[in-house]
Formats: structure tokens, sequence, C-alpha cells
């Protein structure tokens, strides 16, 4: 028998080795196994089990431990990955499995337990009562103690040495037992359980189509098309639970979890420890344990970024892709994929359901609609029949013409800045978006013309007041702000344009009574800090939240009544043929934002083309019409 192994080297080939008798039995297709490649010995994955081989194959050292296999079920879909995607095997295959599985220096985490054996059961035996007292006390307050307790709590709890347990053991009435402990990345959090709530008409029959596609057994994707509010969260859940039901398990790709902590929270309310997280933010330790707990199947729900789509369950029987038009789902490294498709394939792979929600759809995935590819599900109404809210465009060229040049809160309208006035006199809370971070995004020199650019990508450079650098949002290179031109000397250098920490600057300053944050990725760090920032604004504590695209989903804050885009244009201007797209999907996000409680909402953009068509439908929330 031979074997073609991948390893990791940017060769973009397998080799082959031959497969000494005594592994034939072991061996498996995603086995991991160690080999002499040249004179250096490596690991690799076994892709391809055959027969012959053209090649003086030399023979597989050795099979590693079953943790760190490639999931066989997975092979499938890494080939597809390969050919559709032109990347090399080696590659797919090492970038489906997280690092810390791959590299396999992780162990779990064991603690040593002291458990009574069955023997200690009959406490009337004869062998019992010629125990001395103190071994019988030992042995009662176990059984009192539930009968297993960790090695280090065990003296304590008894109350006796050490040599009166090691006795115990010896004589078989106690036994040492090493178990895995699980690192749970929500041990701190603590859960209110979330039971299902009764479904509304619109939402009962797109579960009931998705549960068509469920016991179906050649399933369609679904498409669940759904404004904003209109409760596609709950549909997930009760898809899912119908899923769990038939014994099957599931898999919830959030756009970018840190961004998503309360959706990713309502799944845990809901299904409790059957739900893995899978996030950037975890620990080494704590990933391991997760995908360990996938692939043993203790865990039967994923939820995670992208990457959660490779989670390696056997029975994998519904994937939702939420927010399926993110372009966050694309990974720009090698291999490149979009994360909705290869869920598409994944389901067609494995026979499981897929379903993709979003208020704004991806253009492609409506078009696959329409051709029959997808079956479309449409929820028109918000819960409750709340009003989506209504979106004024405000023309800031109108604007500017009326007003002197730099006025203090330029940037505000007279419209938008009468509304936040009223809403903070009325305590209700607002969110202002500006897809740009920093202070200001040039910096220019009026006499000799300097712009200051990014030497390696010609980028102008975003200034950061608070750090006081200059940065390439480019390619993140950093520099000292210059106090005067670098080219002139002329000390009146210009900072022009907008970005996030001015407008918070700005708004500190045109409303100082007001409680302002900011929430962009300079100022959320981790995800500790975000969920700081939250808790605050759901506590009232906060007036305005400033913030960029991090502020754009899945935010539920029933008392956030007016929504401010401080100025439309930014995406709309980008050199991408998906910019309307964009613009008009991140209005209709944002937006969705407003008037998600008993309050009605109000959404303010701001714009120099107000008859761009992507700011005329998204007024209108008219995704077809866009
Ligand atoms: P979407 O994801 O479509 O924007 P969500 O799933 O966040 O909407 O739901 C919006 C709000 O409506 C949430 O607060 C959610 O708890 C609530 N909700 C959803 N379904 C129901 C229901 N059937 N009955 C009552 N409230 C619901
Ligand atoms: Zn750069």
């Amino acid at each position: 028998m031979f074997a073609e192994v991948a390893f990791n080297l940017a060769t973009g080939q397998c080799f082959d080795y031959a497969v000494p008798a005594e592994m034939e039995a072991e061996i498996h297709l995603g086995c991991r196994v160690r080999a002499l490649f040249r004179t250096t010995e490596m690991s690799g994955y076994v892709l391809k089990l055959k027969d012959s081989s053209p090649y003086q194959a030399k023979p597989l050292l050795a099979i590693e431990d079953a943790s760190r296999q490639f999931p066989p079920q997975l092979l499938k879909l890494a080939d597809w990955i390969c050919e559709y995607y032109c990347a090399s095997h080696e590659c797919v295959i090492w970038n489906l499995l997280p690092a810390v599985v791959r590299k396999g220096e992780m162990q779990h985490k064991e603690t040593l337990y002291i458990d009574l054996t069955p023997k200690a059961r009959d406490l009337g035996s004869e062998e019992f009562l010629s125990l001395t007292p103190k071994r019988q006390q030992v042995i009662r307050t176990l059984i009192r103690l539930g009968g297993s307790l960790p090695a280090k709590e065990t003296l304590g709890a008894v109350d006796a040495s050490s040599s009166v347990i090691d006795a115990l053991v010896e004589t078989g009435w106690l036994a040492k037992c090493r178990r895995v402990e699980e690192r749970d990345p929500f041990a701190s959090v603590i859960l209110q359980r979330d039971e299902p709530k009764a479904l509304t008409p619109q939402q009962s029959a797109a579960l009931s189509a998705i549960v068509e596609e469920l016991d179906a057994p050649k399933p369609k994707p679904i498409l669940l098309h759904g404004v904003t509010g209109s409760g596609k969260t709950e549909v997930y859940l009760q898809a899912i639970d119908h899923c769990l039901k038939q014994g099957k398990d599931a898999i919830v790709l959030v756009p970018e979890i840190s961004l998503t902590p309360q959706t990713t929270l309502r799944f845990r309310q809901r299904f409790g420890d059957l739900v893995s997280v899978l996030h950037s933010g975890l620990t080494d330790g704590q990933r391991f344990d997760e995908w360990t707990r996938i692939a043993a199947g203790r865990s039967r729900i994923a939820v995670g970024a992208r990457s959660a789509l490779f989670a390696p369950f056997h029975h994998l029987g519904l994937i939702v892709v939420d927010e399926e038009h993110e372009s966050t789902y694309k990974q720009d490294e090698m291999p490149h994929y979009n994360a909705r498709d290869v869920a598409v394939v994944r389901g067609h792979l494995e026979g499981c359901a897929v379903l993709l929600g979003s208020a704004t759809p991806a253009l492609e995935s409506y078009y696959n609609c329409t051709i029959g590819k997808y079956r479309l599900v449409e929820m028109r109404s918000r819960i409750d029949n709340r009003g989506l809210p209504p979106i004024e465009l405000v023309d800031m060229r109108a604007e500017r013409a009326e007003r002197k040049e730099n006025e203090k809160g330029s940037f505000f309208s007279r419209r938008l800045k009468a509304l936040i006035e009223d809403r903070l006199d009325r305590h209700q809370q607002v969110i202002l978006f500006l897809n740009r971070r920093g202070f200001s995004t040039t910096l220019t020199c009026p006499q000799c013309g300097y712009t200051a650019s990014c030497d390696n990508c010609s980028v102008t450079y975003t200034y950061h007041r608070k750090v006081n650098k200059l940065v390439c949002h480019h390619c993140n290179t950093m520099i000292d702000a210059p106090s005067k031109c670098p080219e002139c000397g002329n000390p009146e250098i210009r900072y022009g344009g907008y970005g996030t920490e001015r407008v918070e600057a700005v708004t500190r300053a045109v409303f100082p009574k007001a409680m302002v944050a900011r929430m962009d990725s300079d100022t959320m760090t981790n995800t500790e800090s975000y969920r700081k920032v939250l808790d605050a604004f759901r506590a009232g504590h906060i007036d305005i939240l400033i913030g960029t695209q991090m502020i754009a989903k899945g935010l539920d804050f029933p008392n956030v009544t007016l929504v401010g885009i401080v100025q439309a244009d930014i995406g709309l201007n980008l050199p991408d043929f998906r910019s309307a797209e964009r613009t008009f999907s991140l209005i209709t996000q944002v937006a969705g934002r407003a008037g998600r409680g008993e309050c009605p909402g109000h959404v303010v953009v701001q714009t120099c083309t107000p008859d761009n068509y992507a700011l005329t439908t998204a007024q209108k929330h008219d995704f077809l019409g866009y």
C-alpha cells in the first residue's frame, strides 16, 4: 500500500510513501503521519491511498496521535476548494485545521481525580466493616460528596492524610483517575436560559420552508431575505432545534464574531453547552478544546467566523450563514475562498441544509434564487409590526452653501444637530456612523503642495490624534506626525477631512452635556473593551455612540431612536464595483439599528450626492428597486 502525503511546504505537490505492513490496518485518509522528506523528518497528511507508486517510495515512519488527524469528511470539500480557488492541496489542508490542532503542541488540561470504586457501593459488606474507622469515614464522606473529587481537594474534604488515601487506593476502594478538563470560554459569563418564542406568522412560514429542506434528502439552499428586526435569529434558533432533534449538528457563521457578541450569546442562552464558539479571541487552549469537543461529538453547534465552517462534525444537518452578503466571509489570503459559497458546497457534499440570511442579500445570492438554484423565503415586516425607520437624505452641498466655512461642528447639518438635541432632551440614544477611523484623512502643505503619503503604497496617510501619528490604512505603516512641512518647513501644515476620532472630538464640543463613546478598531482593542462599551450603552450611560461599521450590525438597543450617517459618500467613491452595493447595504443595516423598541426611529443620511441610486433606493427600503 502507498500513501500520497501533503507536507506544509510550498511545493504544490504530494509525495508518495510506502505504508509499512503494520500500519496498513490503522492508516486512513486524513491521517497525520511522520515521514522523511529528503533528510528531514516531517509531519504530513495522507490524501490518497493506492496500490502502486511509480516512485521508489520511502516507508512512512509513524502515525501521529488521533487528536491531530484531518477530518476525513472534509477531504472532498478540501478537494473542491483546491480546484475552484486554484489553491494547492497542502495549503488548503493546512488552513482548514486550526493552527493549534495542526501544531499539536497543545495538550488537554488534565486533572487528577480520586474516585470511589464499585466495591465501595456495599457498605454492609464484611470487608468494609473490617476497615479502620478512619478509612470507613473517608469512604462515607466521599459518597456524601458525590463519589469523586479532584485529588487536590480530597485531603481537606475528607480530613485524612495522604497515607490513608494511598492505602485505600492500594486495597481497591479508591482509584486515581486523570480527567480532561475543558477550558470553557463562557466560564465567566452568567447565562440566562432563553426559551423559544412563539413565532409570528411570517417567521413560522420561514421556519416551515426550512424544515421542509431539512427533511429533504437533497436540500436546496435557502436565502432568507428578512428586513432588519424581522426576527431572523429566532428562525435560525428554531431551525437548529429541529436539526438537533433529527440527531444532526449545526454550524452558524457570523461575519465577525467579536462584533456580534449579542448573537453568539443568544445561541448559548438557548442551547447551553451544546454550543461551541470559535473566534479569534479564544486562547489556544480554549480553541483546542472547542475543536476537539466538536470532533468528539460532545458539542452539537459551532458558532463562529468563516473558519467555523470547517468544524469537524460528522452528522451535519444545517449550516446557517448570517449576514450572508458580508465581505468578511472572503478570506483574502491563501487559500482564497468565500465561506458563504463554500458553505453551499459543504451542504451539497454532506446532504445538509444551508440557510443564508440577510436584510440586504448579495446580488449573486438573490440572482441564484431567480434562476432556481436557491429557494427564496421572505420576511417583509418587523416584529410587532414596528415600522422601518424613515430615512431622510440631507444634501450637504446646499447645507455648506448656506453656512460659513469652518464653522464649529461643520459636518453636522442643522437638521441632524436639531434631531440630536431633541433625542438628548428625551433621554433617547443616538448612533453616529462614519466608516472611516482616525482624526483627519489628509495632511497637506498649502505653501508647497506636499501631501503626506505612505512610502510603500502611495496611499495618503490618516492622522490619528491620540497617538499623534500618521497611519497608512492600507499597510499599517506608522510614522510620527510632522509639526511642519517636511518639504518646505512651513509650520502651517493643514489637516483635512475627518474620521471617527474627529467626529468624536467635535461631538463632545457641540454637545458638551452628552455622554459620548467611540467604537472603532482603534478604541476596541479586545472583546472585553467591546463588551464594556455595549454594556454601558445598554445601561443608558452613553447618549451618543460613534462608530465605524463595527456598530452597523447585530446591535439590538431598543432606546436608539436616531441614527446619523455622517457622510454616506465615503464608500460610494471607492474604486470598487461593489461600492454602491456596499453603501446600500451599510445604510440599510445601520438604519436597522434605529427604532427597535417602543419608540419609532429616524435616520439621517448626510450626502453630497443625494441623487445616487444606492441612496435613493436605501431611503425607500427598496432592495428590489436597488
Ligand atoms: P433580525 O436579526 O432579523 O434583525 P432579531 O432576530 O434581532 O432580528 O429580532 C429582533 C427582536 O425581536 C429581538 O429583540 C428578538 O428577541 C425579538 N423577537 C424575535 N422573534 C420574536 C417573536 N417571535 N416574538 C417576540 N419577539 C421576537
Ligand atoms: Zn502603506
